[in-house]
């Protein structure tokens, strides 16, 4: 069995506070992907896809959909 000596590891003097806690993970969150926005009916959708509402890519109908028919 190994000893542990532990005089030579660092060992932290306080108990981390809630405030403090908190505070260092301010920085933590979820990225927010990109968001573009339709030129045309002003949906939001992913950038450099087309339109799932009205179709168009570039202020051209790519996609056919279901409410033009
Ligand atoms: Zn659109």
């Amino acid at each position: 069995m190994i000893k542990l000596d532990l005089q030579r590891f660092a060992v932290p003097f306080r108990r981390t506070s809630k405030t403090k806690k908190r505070m260092r993970r301010t920085h933590l969150k979820k990225e927010v992907g990109a968001i573009a926005t339709c030129p045309k009916c002003g949906a939001t959708l992913r950038p450099h896809r087309a339109c799932v509402k009205c179709g168009n890519y570039k202020n051209k109908e790519v996609i056919k959909t279901a409410e033009e028919k």
